[in-house]
C-alpha cells in the first residue's frame, strides 16, 4: 500500500543555513532526515533544516500542497494507524482553537484595511477572519490560487500567484495592515526573503500573524522522528521560540507579542505577532 501510494521524484535546490547564510554541505544529516529528505542542524546557529528542498517550480503544479496533503496523510496512516488516528482527533480539537485564535489576535493586533493571507489556499482562512478587512492572498499552486480569486475577488480582494517572497514583493509597499502566516513559513524555502516583504507590504502600525511548529516542543523530544511537526519535504525549517523570533527581528520587524503561553514547550505550534513599528515605537495590541 505504501509503495502504491509513493509520489513522483523530486528536483530538488541545496539550501544553505536560511537563519544564518552558512553552508553545511560537509555536515552530516541529522536524526531526524527521512529517505532522500536531509535534515540539517547548522554548525553556525544551531537551525534545523531540510537542505535538500523541491524546486518552487514544482510547488506550483507536480507537488501543490492540496495534492501532497492527502497522499502524506495516506502514508502516515499506513504507517502507523494508532498514533495517526490518536493524532487525528487532537487535530480536530485544535482546529477550531486555532481560528479561534487567529481571529482573536488579529481582532487585537490587526488594524481595519488590507489583509494579505500567505499561502492563502482556495482563500477559506481569510474569507472566514471576522474584522473589517479587504482580504487578499497570495499562493503559489495555480489551482489553488484560481480559487482563491474566486472567493475574494468578489469583495474587492485579490490573490497573487507566485511563492511568498516573490509575491509579498509585488504589492504595494506600506499598504497592508495586516498579514497572515499560518502553518506557512515552515514550508517557505527562503524565511528571511519572505520576512522582509512582509516588513515591506505592512504599513507602520499593521501586525503579522504568524503560526508555525515548536521545534523547541517536548513533543518533538519524546516522539522523535514520529513528531507530527516533521514532514519531508514539506517542512523546510524547524523554529524554535529563539530562532523564530531572530529572524523576525533581523528582518526588520518588532516581536508585538511572544509571550510563554505563545509558545509553551507543551504545545506543538507557536503563535507570534510581528509588527511594523510607528516612528520607531513597538507595536502594541488595541483595547
Ligand atoms: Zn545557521
Amino acid at each position: 500500500m505504501v509503495a502504491a501510494l509513493a509520489r513522483a521524484s523530486y528536483r530538488t535546490r541545496h539550501r544553505v543555513c536560511p537563519a544564518c547564510g552558512r553552508d553545511n554541505a560537509a555536515v552530516d544529516p541529522g536524526p531526524y532526515s527521512k529517505g532522500e529528505w536531509q535534515v540539517k542542524t547548522c554548525r553556525g546557529c544551531g537551525f534545523v533544516y531540510l537542505e535538500n528542498a523541491p524546486v518552487y517550480d514544482d510547488l506550483a503544479t507536480t507537488h501543490a500542497w492540496e495534492k501532497s496533503a492527502p497522499a502524506e496523510g495516506a502514508l502516515r496512516r499506513a504507517e502507523s494507524p494508532v498514533l495517526q488516528g490518536l493524532s487525528k482527533g487532537t487535530r480536530f480539537r485544535l482546529h477550531w482553537f486555532k481560528r479561534t485564535r487567529l481571529a482573536k489576535l488579529a481582532a487585537r493586533y490587526v488594524p481595519p484595511g488590507l489583509v494579505v493571507d500567505v499561502g492563502c489556499g482556495d482563500g477559506w482562512q481569510i474569507a472566514n477572519l471576522p474584522g473589517d478587512y479587504v482580504r487578499c492572498g497570495i499562493e503559489i499552486s495555480q489551482d489553488m490560487a484560481a480559487r482563491a480569486r474566486a472567493n475574494l475577488e468578489p469583495r474587492g480582494g485579490f490573490v497573487v500567484t507566485a511563492p511568498a517572497a516573490e509575491g509579498l514583493r509585488s504589492v504595494p509597499a506600506g499598504r497592508f495592515s495586516g498579514v497572515v502566516m499560518r502553518s506557512f513559513l515552515e514550508h517557505d524555502s527562503e524565511p528571511r526573503a519572505t520576512l522582509a516583504g512582509v516588513a515591506r507590504a505592512l504599513r507602520p502600525g499593521g501586525a503579522a500573524i504568524i503560526k508555525v511548529p515548536n521545534y523547541a516542543s517536548l513533543n518533538r523530544l519524546a516522539m522523535g522522528k514520529r513528531w507530527c511537526g516533521f514532514r519531508w519535504p514539506d517542512h523546510v525549517n524547524y523554529f524554535t521560540p529563539r530562532s523564530l523570533a531572530r529572524m523576525v527581528r533581523n528582518e526588520g520587524l518588532v516581536v508585538a507579542r511572544f509571550g510563554l503561553v505563545d509558545h509553551l514547550p507543551t504545545s506543538d505550534n507557536m503563535w507570534m505577532v510581528a509588527g511594523k513599528p510607528v516612528a520607531g515605537k513597538p507595536v502594541a495590541g488595541r483595547p
